[in-house]
């Protein structure tokens, strides 16, 4: 049976000449890069000469990436730690900082930022505006504008959705809140920084951080052939962070704990592959992606999820009617496809996606959503293959569905 893996949204295999690049400082370069000997030092060579590839990616500074382990960490990080700086100047009676902090975020963010979100109002440190969608699931710059408020003192808003795969306007954000700074400014009031998870855009994107107007972007590497546990965030120059491990003093004081050499060098590697190869295989992605999704709606009784052109060159997503996602998937499964759906499964009760809810599509129709996730390997025959298969798992599937 022909394998197909199109769950690259989840995670990515490691690519081979980063498993390459990375396998040495496993039990040859094994130092710690916080020790002057020879080994530690050949460490602290590695870790520089990898944040050197991510800033160039970005268009930043070395000293701006801080290595943690994954985008939540980072998202964590970035969220906790800006609003304990400010709350901290806060304490200063000198200060301009509002009592009440306020964050704006969209309500299709992944969980990492929603719950982080929630996590700070619960503690009474920020009001936290969770801003709709369109039926795309695209945030208007509109409602951002409206929503800022003179304490808001963090917007953060993803760059490509992970479940839809639509692009959100980041770029346009990043130009409203860099007029709001220049007013702000000149009424001596204190900045509004703008963070991205750019979790789902690094493959195909253009991350420049100058380009979208970000000060803070978080970055995981299991989703571009790095492995799993190893992630970045970018802190521009001068944006307050405070700790959120206390610790060593490693990455500059914002992350404690010995760093994860063989994971920074393979992040480092991987990023530099993204870098040298986008436009090719953003076209091949491309292709293929629209391919199947032209495929998978000639099946009757289904829709495109997610922008038609502002999307992800690798994500394909859909609502398919009278069919249940997660059967589906086992479907796919036995015939060796690899996909997901937008329907988590939380303690056994089978839930809506919150991404397809704040769309305004039903919690009935979202349980027949599928997303199908291409990598940079994927084949014509692997969408062949699945364009075969799926026609007839939907037939079988309806057939069982207890009549309406
Ligand atoms: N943000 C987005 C958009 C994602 O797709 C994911 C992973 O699915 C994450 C954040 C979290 O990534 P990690 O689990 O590597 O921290």
């Amino acid at each position: 049976m022909r394998k197909v893996y199109l769950d690259n949204a989840a995670t990515t295999p490691v690519d081979k000449r980063v498993l390459a690049a990375a396998r040495p400082y496993f039990s040859q370069r094994f130092g710690n890069a916080s020790e002057p000997h020879l080994w530690g030092q050949e460490a602290r060579r590695a870790i520089e000469t990898a944040r050197e590839k991510v800033a160039d990616f970005l268009g930043a500074k070395p000293k701006e990436i801080i290595f943690t382990s994954c985008a939540t960490e980072s998202i964590n990080l970035a969220h906790k730690g800006l609003l304990e700086a400010k709350l901290r100047e806060f304490q200063n009676p000198k200060s301009q900082i509002p009592k009440k902090l306020h964050i704006i975020t969209s309500s299709v963010e992944h969980k990492a930022v929603l719950e982080t979100c929630k996590h700070l109002e619960k503690l009474g440190w920020a009001k936290v505006t969770y801003l709709p969608v369109d039926k795309y699931g695209m945030v208007r710059v509109s409602d951002v504008k409206q929503a800022i408020r003179p304490e808001t003192i963090l917007v953060s808003v993803m760059y490509v959705n992970n479940e839809v795969g639509t692009i959100e306007p980041v770029a346009e954000i990043g130009k409203v809140i860099k007029g709001i700074n220049r007013s702000r400014r000149a009424s001596h009031s204190p900045p509004l920084y703008f963070h991205t998870d750019a979790t789902q855009a690094i493959q195909y994107l253009d991350c420049e951080v100058d380009k979208l107007g970000v000060d803070l972007l978080s970055l995981t590497g299991h989703k571009f052939c790095a492995p799993k546990g190893i992630g970045a965030l970018y802190v521009r120059s001068g944006v307050p962070i405070v700790r959120q491990q206390d610790g060593g003093e490693q990455e500059r004081g914002l992350r404690a704990g010995t760093e994860n050499v063989p994971g920074i060098v393979a992040l480092g590697e991987a990023i530099g592959q993204v870098q040298r190869s986008t436009f090719q295989v953003q076209n091949r992605v491309k292709e293929l992606r629209d391919r199947l999704i032209d495929g998978v709606l000639k099946i009757s009784g289904t829709k495109l999820t997610g922008h038609p052109t502002k999307r992800a060159p690798h994500i394909a997503s859909f609502v398919i009617e009278g069919v249940e996602g997660e059967a589906m998937l086992l479907l796919l499964s036995d015939k060796g496809v690899a996909a997901s759906s937008g329907s988590a499964c939380t303690s056994g009760v089978l839930g809506p996606s919150h991404v397809l809810t704040a769309m305004g599509i039903s919690a009935e129709v979202s349980h027949g959503s599928l997303r199908f996730s291409l990598g940079k390997d994927t084949a014509g025959e692997d969408i062949d293959y699945v364009l075969k298969v799926l026609p007839g798992i939907v037939v079988q599937l309806r057939k069982m569905a207890p009549a309406a």
